[in-house]
């Protein structure tokens, strides 16, 4: 391939930037040239194309977000959105694209890469839940930016003898409430992929660190359970012990991304690269016990991935 695309979709992860620089780098290191799309998909059929070259990602492995802009696309979910992306790509020569994003991002990589222009997805969002991969681009960064703000919130929490119950991201998965949960000392974790009982897991959880004489708490719920509100009255009430629904939202998603992460993307990146120059399509980059590895984005999608049942056990046992 002589002239290729870079995009990032859905929810943006940081670390997206690193694998843009490696995406960029690589392509002009191998003599290809390279495009940045805007807004993901949906730039592509708007034609937000900008020439990108060497120095044009420089300045950016540091930062948070992406400098490409994402976006959620849905015309793109159509047909008609899809031939005219396919059009954008004919009138800009490009030959091939990288996807940065999370599974519905591969869903779009997959419908180009049926219909001829053959795509490489490298998995980047801060939930953990792509399946096909042990470790997605974000994660990290995220795990430790949820660490940090409930050390903060464990502070006040222990000062005024309360109960601090806290969502996290994670859509439907629960590997950021689990191990974000385990690394902050969480009384109780709950998380969509386990069953759990709010009178056994949290109520009479908490009266039994009570009579040991334990004053304050932390609940970690994942976002795919939710009712942290409720779940703080229903403790209030029951317990007697003055308790605060923290809702982390939006700040789990930025800042600097950590060296994990800048390294992750900066072989993903390349290795996506690698793959399209040899003419290579239809790919998801992942890693798997550390390596980089890649497979049949149909293969990838179709896979799934379970949360680590024996971390739980452990949180359980010790944080008491
Ligand atoms: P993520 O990539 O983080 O999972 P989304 O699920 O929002 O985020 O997907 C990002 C974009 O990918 C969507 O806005 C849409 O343009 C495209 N996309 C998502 N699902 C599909 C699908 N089933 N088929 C084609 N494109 C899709």
């Amino acid at each position: 391939m002589k002239k290729i695309a870079v995009l990032t979709s859905g929810g943006d992860a940081p670390g997206m930037n690193a694998a843009v620089r490696a995406v960029v780098r690589t392509a002009c290191e191998n003599g290809m040239e390279v495009v940045g799309i805007n807004r993901g998909f949906s730039g592509l059929i708007n034609n937000e194309i900008i020439p990108m070259n060497i120095r044009s990602v420089s300045d950016i492995i540091h930062r948070g977000g992406t400098v490409l802009y994402s976006a959620r696309c849905l015309e793109f979910k159509e047909e008609a959105g899809i031939q005219k992306a396919i059009q954008s790509c004919k009138n800009n020569g490009i030959e091939g694209i990288v996807v940065i994003g999370g599974d519905g991002s591969f869903r779009g990589a997959r419908d180009l890469s049926l219909r001829g222009i053959p795509c490489v997805g490298v998995p980047g969002t801060i939930d953990n839940d792509i399946a096909c991969s042990d470790y997605t681009i974000g994660y990290d960064t995220c795990l430790n930016t949820i660490m940090d703000m409930v050390d903060r919130v464990r502070d006040t929490t222990e000062s005024h003898d309360r109960c601090s119950v806290i969502e996290v991201m994670g859509r439907k998965a629960g590997f950021l409430a689990l191990n974000a949960g385990i690394a902050v000392g969480a009384t109780t974790i709950l998380v969509p992929e386990f069953d759990y009982d709010i009178e056994r897991d949290v109520i009479e959880r908490m009266r039994r660190t009570q009579k040991t004489g334990k004053r304050h708490f932390i609940i970690m719920v994942a976002e795919g359970i939710g009712g942290v509100e409720e779940l703080a009255r229903k403790i209030e009430n029951d317990l007697k012990v003055e308790s605060r629904a923290v809702i982390l939202g939006h700040v789990q998603r930025g800042g600097a991304p950590t060296c994990k992460d800048r390294v992750v993307a900066s072989q993903m990146g390349n290795r996506a690269v690698k793959l399209l120059q040899q003419g290579i399509g239809n790919r998801v980059v992942a890693m798997k016990q550390e390596k980089i590895i890649d497979l049949d984005i149909f293969e990838a999608l179709c896979m799934t991935k379970s949360l680590d049942r024996e971390i739980f056990d452990i949180a359980y046992e010790i944080s008491i």
